[in-house]
């Protein structure tokens, strides 16, 4: 590890740096470590690298073509999605090849432990448990990062992948609690800090469904989708898909749903303006 002390501070330095352990923040390390540069990825909790933030499923329409590019110019998303794929269904079958998208459920905690291993591996590469709290920047130039236990990380270049981290803000109807995604806190300096030096920084909004209890679910009531057995995956160059395949349950919305989503739209559309004007807020801060 390229490791110096000065009297007070313990620094690291490094070609490359990389800023947050999520899914672009693996693909920028890798790439980078492999081409030969010394790589440093920085990340809040290192058993939640790559965690999926939402439902569990990689690709659909767009994101599956850019998973395969990805994959086409050496990224590891594809082959981690194939590797912890729990069911594969190549969506829009009903149209012609071009629109066709390939969409995979993952087991969530596989898919974290897949990354894991792949950077663990990677030579070049050093992980490092901490956040980045500090831009270093001197004549308009980054040097590095402080974090926030005082340690600093010097590179050449630096890659901010934070996801929804920096000032991250989740709604539940009403309520607002502030966090990069459930259970794990926002970033609060760091933004403020890229912000200083003229780098602009916007809230993009996700939104999640409920998580549901298996045992509270009425299958008998449902139809099962299984998923597709023919040889269909992200990656062109790894093996198959190797974990048994489960099947996806679908059911539909009737009027009683319906009126039940539209005694709340008010309250939803509230917490969307609300969230709207808070941006305006930070952005004039
Ligand atoms: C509630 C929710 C629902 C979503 N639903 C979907 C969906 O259905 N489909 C879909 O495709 N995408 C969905 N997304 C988006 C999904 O999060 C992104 O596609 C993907 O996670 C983005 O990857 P990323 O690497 O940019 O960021 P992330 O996966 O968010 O990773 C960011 C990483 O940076 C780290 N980090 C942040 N700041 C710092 C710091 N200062 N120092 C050190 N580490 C830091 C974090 O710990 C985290 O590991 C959803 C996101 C959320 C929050």
């Amino acid at each position: 590890m390229p490791l110096y002390f000065c009297k007070r501070t313990m620094k690291f330095k490094y070609d490359v740096l990389v800023i947050g352990g999520g899914h672009a923040g693996c693909e920028a390390a890798t790439a980078a470590a492999n081409m030969g540069a010394r790589t440093c990825l920085i990340t809040m909790d290192m058993n939640k690298i790559g965690q999926m933030s939402c439902n569990p499923a990689v690709g659909g329409i767009a994101k599956g073509q850019i998973v395969r590019e990805i994959d086409a110019l050496g990224g590891y998303m594809g082959l981690v999605t194939d590797a912890t794929a729990i069911q594969f269904r190549m969506l829009n079958r009903s149209k012609g090849p071009a629109v066709w998208s390939p969409r995979a459920q993952c087991d969530r905690g596989k898919f974290i432990w897949e990354w894991r291993t792949i950077l663990d591996h990677t030579d070049n590469l050093d992980i490092f448990q901490d956040q980045a709290d500090e831009l270093l920047v001197k004549d308009r130039k980054v040097l590095g990062i402080r974090t926030i236990w005082g340690i600093e990380i010097y590179a050449r270049t630096v890659v901010i992948t934070a996801g929804t981290f920096l000032n991250g803000l989740m709604h539940i109807g009403k309520r607002k609690v502030e966090g990069g995604r459930c259970a794990e806190p926002a970033v609060h300096h760091f933004t403020e800090s890229i912000t200083r030096h003229g780098i602009t920084s916007e809230r993009m909004k996700t939104g999640t469904p409920v998580r549901i209890d298996r045992r509270s679910v009425h299958f008998e009531d449902m139809e099962p989708q299984p998923g597709e057995t023919d040889y269909h995956q992200f990656s062109f160059f790894g093996p198959q898909r190797k974990l048994p395949q489960l099947p996806c349950w679908t059911c539909n919305t009737n009027e009683e749903v319906h009126e039940v989503l539209r005694s709340g739209l008010a309250d939803s559309l509230y917490s969307m303006v609300r969230s709207k004007v808070q941006d305006h807020v930070i952005a004039l801060q």
